[in-house]
């Protein structure tokens, strides 16, 4: 069990009916805590599920979905239908239904035993036709859910459901999230712009404007001891040249100045119980006698409260930040990492072309190959240009998938896209942590469809989320959601960005 999720409950409903009589019922009630049991026995997932009991009628159903409704632990709720399960008695429930949904199509029993099989065994085993009849009704109803179909000890299943309710761990956590913009968006950028009320409908966070003065007064509370024990944190925790740690440096000071603003950034988000932050390179605060203004864009702050799991865009990018968010809630425990990154420049060099990923200052450090390295350089862009602290590093080999949403004036557009981070090379001159990537099926077809989805220079990135996440993340929140994979083709994904085109058309209509 993992901890963060320990908050968090996916409640379990078996469906059924008294035609067969109270003992089969009885008998169905056993198999479904026996299954519950097995699932939360099995460590495969992430989230406690709670059996609540079989649903009989249409009032039973109701009252066991508002229930769900109201239970702030419960982030979605699994159905089962052991039993051919009228399912005009789930209407009024489905209805009311508020929390994500998954209907899981499976048996209690797992092979036919052939030579003992007989009626009784039949009506204890009748999922086969009682999970149509469920999902006739999702589907008339126009109800978003997630099918999972498999025995429930396998493997397979295991890890669909795991990945959903990490989905649910996700989307719960951003039904009450905040995000604080320190300044405003970058002037004149339209793609990470948007509108932050349907964001609040649609998506469930809000975005808050946060004041830099209003920043600046945390930035002139930290304290001196604070600042200094954390300056020490980061000299044990990552490499550096000896000579940062001479006190009486520029550069040193310039490491005092960024655990300063890192204390002050985390006090202030403690503080409004915020989830997430973007900054703006132009608007730092005002220089004052007392320092109580920063000397550049806080980047290694950002890099740092990232790995913590604070939401982070750049330049204003309230989206990105959100959407970061979430990734690491939905990244918890795994071991590849996440990052928000930029598609930062192009590598043409044939099959192998790629796309280098980074930022000026802000990736966070979770994605990183080997331990990495906190340096100061020259920033020379922004409102300041100084000397600043940043960890760099490159990172690691392997397979990901990067995601963004983009507003496209009607609808929000979940733009995913499988990738292949291949090994980077060291960059002397830019000090800046990277990555390489090879977006699939490869570099013309992966960044030529990115492009005519309208899609961000900025992304969020995990090694460890695959599009089944990003599947059910779309599917709970109603969002459209084109991936780029290595079946993609030009012809094949214009077609489908044109057709989506007119299904959500309708769709706001019949809204
Ligand atoms: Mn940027």
């Amino acid at each position: 069990m993992i901890k963060a999720y320990e908050q968090y409950e996916v409640w379990f409903v078996t469906g059924a009916q008294l035609l067969y009589g109270g003992d089969a019922v009885k008998v169905v009630d056993g198999h479904s805590t026996e299954m519950v049991q097995g699932l939360n026995d099995s460590g495969k997932l992430p989230v406690k599920v709670v059996y609540k009991g079989t649903a009989n009628s249409s009032k039973e159903v109701e009252t066991v979905f508002k229930a769900a409704n109201n239970d702030d632990r419960c982030i979605g709720v699994i159905t089962w239908m052991h039993t051919f399960s009228p399912a005009k008695m789930w209407i009024h429930g489905l209805l009311q239904l508020k929390k994500p949904l998954m209907h899981l199509h499976t048996q209690y029993n797992k092979e036919i035993p052939w030579d003992t099989m007989d009626m009784d065994f039949m009506n204890l085993n009748q999922s086969a036709h009682g999970d149509r009849e469920f999902g006739h009704i999702c589907t008339r109803m126009r109800i978003r859910r997630k099918v999972v179909v498999g025995h429930w000890q396998d493997d397979n299943t295991l890890e669909r459901i795991a990945v959903w309710m990490r989905v649910c761990a996700g989307w719960a956590d951003a039904q009450d999230m905040l995000i604080l913009r320190f300044g405003d968006q970058m002037n004149n950028v339209a793609v990470t712009d948007g509108d932050k009320v349907e964001a609040e409908q649609r998506l469930g966070y809000h975005v808050d404007y946060c004041p830099v003065s209003e920043l600046m007064a945390y930035q002139k509370k930290v304290k001196d001891e604070d600042v200094a024990a954390l300056v020490k944190e980061y000299f044990a925790l990552y490499d550096h040249d000896a000579s940062l740690e001479d006190t009486a440096t520029e550069a040193y000071m310039k490491v005092w100045n960024s655990a300063k603003a890192e204390l002050a950034i985390r006090a202030i988000l403690k503080d409004k119980g915020a989830k997430g932050f973007t900054t703006n390179f132009d608007d730092l605060g005002d220089v004052d006698m007392e320092c109580n203004y920063f000397d550049q864009i806080p980047g290694l702050a950002s890099q740092r409260l990232m790995a913590e799991g604070y939401g982070f865009g750049a330049e204003g990018d309230w989206k990105s930040a959100a959407l970061y968010r979430t990734v690491w809630v939905m990244n918890q425990g795994l071991s590849g990492g996440c990052s928000f990154l930029e598609d930062y420049t192009l590598n043409f060099d044939g099959a192998d072309s790629s796309i280098l990923q980074s930022h000026m200052l802000e990736i966070c450090p979770m994605i990183a190959a080997a331990k990495p390295r906190l340096e100061v350089h020259f920033l020379g862009i922004g409102i300041r240009k100084s000397q600043t602290a940043r960890l760099v590093f490159t990172s690691k080999v392997g397979t990901g998938c990067t995601a963004t949403v983009v507003d496209l004036g009607n609808r929000f557009r979940l733009i995913v896209n499988d990738v292949q981070c291949i090994e980077p090379k060291p960059l002397p001159k830019l000090p800046v942590a990277s990555a390489l990537w090879i977006p699939m099926p490869d570099f013309e077809v992966g960044a030529g469809a990115w492009i005519l989805a309208g899609g961000t220079h900025h992304s969020c990135f995990s090694y460890d989320l695959t599009s089944e996440y990003w599947e059910d993340y779309a599917e709970i929140s109603g969002i459209e959601m084109v991936h780029i994979n290595k079946d993609t083709t030009i012809s094949g994904f214009k077609k489908e960005l044109r057709m989506n085109e007119v299904y959500y058309m309708l769709n706001k209509a019949l809204v």
